[in-house]
């Protein structure tokens, strides 16, 4: 009896993961799990709280009062914090600024680490993307993919994105701000950013959205596609 498939994306920020991720979650008619709006929505908290980024106590003591989860009912899943949608308040700058902070702190990352656990126990049929599902959540996923592309073209990719959504933005700011996340969510001791043993590596930086999905969704139905054929029914399911 098959229980389910997770299919693990990660790679750093810029490489598309989350668009790609949600793509192929959609063609291959599996749920998907943006793991950097978890992180993302306790940065909010802390932020709204007045809580420094760096002060691993307290943000630790005020996340601990917050619930994140997400509703699995609609594609892509939205991101609840205590009840309210924050979809969109995640993707602020100052919550782009501070994310890697709250992301380095050992008391977080293990909350969430079980929480993503548990959203794929309930979620088994699934496409997980961030930066440590291969190498540390889930490292007996059948199929782990690593998402890479040189950092040039990561800002570009960012810069077009925050343009269509109608911002004012500096490339060489961008760039610099795509480095210290690499260097900080690379660095850190719990969890850091590396290509998970045995990962299938795509390196973008010459693809288009298109072909990367049509690339992953070949790897996929390679590996696994005689076990895509179920999943389980949709519904909402508390995180952390
Ligand atoms: O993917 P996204 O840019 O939304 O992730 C925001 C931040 O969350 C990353 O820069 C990283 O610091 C952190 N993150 C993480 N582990 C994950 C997902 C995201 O540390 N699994």
């Amino acid at each position: 009896m098959i229980h389910g498939v997770v299919i693990t994306i990660d790679g750093p920020a810029g490489t598309g993961k989350s668009s790609v991720a949600s793509m192929l979650a959609t063609r291959l008619g599996l749920d998907m799990l943006d793991t950097g709006a978890m992180y993302r929505a306790l940065t909010l908290w802390a932020l709204s709280h007045g809580v420094s980024s760096q002060d691993a106590e307290a943000v630790d003591r005020v996340t601990h009062a917050c619930v994140v989860d997400f509703d699995f009912t609609v594609n892509p899943p939205r991101v609840m914090l205590d009840g309210r949608d924050v979809s969109t308040a995640i993707r602020s700058q100052a919550v782009t600024d501070h994310v890697s902070y709250v992301a380095a702190h050992r008391a977080v990352r293990e909350r969430l680490v079980q929480a993503q656990r548990r959203i794929a126990a309930a979620h088994p049929w699934l496409v997980t993307e961030g930066r440590d599902q291969g190498s540390v959540v889930f490292p007996h996923a059948p199929v782990r993919i690593y998402l890479d592309a040189r950092p040039e073209v990561r800002a570009r990719r960012r810069c077009e994105q925050l343009v269509a959504q109608g911002e004012r933005v500096d490339e060489s700011e961008i760039l610099a701000s795509i480095i210290r996340r690499d260097a900080l969510d690379a660095g850190r001791a719990t969890g850091p950013l590396r290509c998970p043993e045995g990962a299938k590596v795509v390196d973008t930086s010459d693809m288009t959205q298109e072909q990367v999905v049509e690339r992953l969704e070949s790897i996929v139905r390679a590996m696994v596609g005689h076990t895509l054929g179920q999943r389980h029914a949709r519904g909402t399911v508390p995180c952390a």
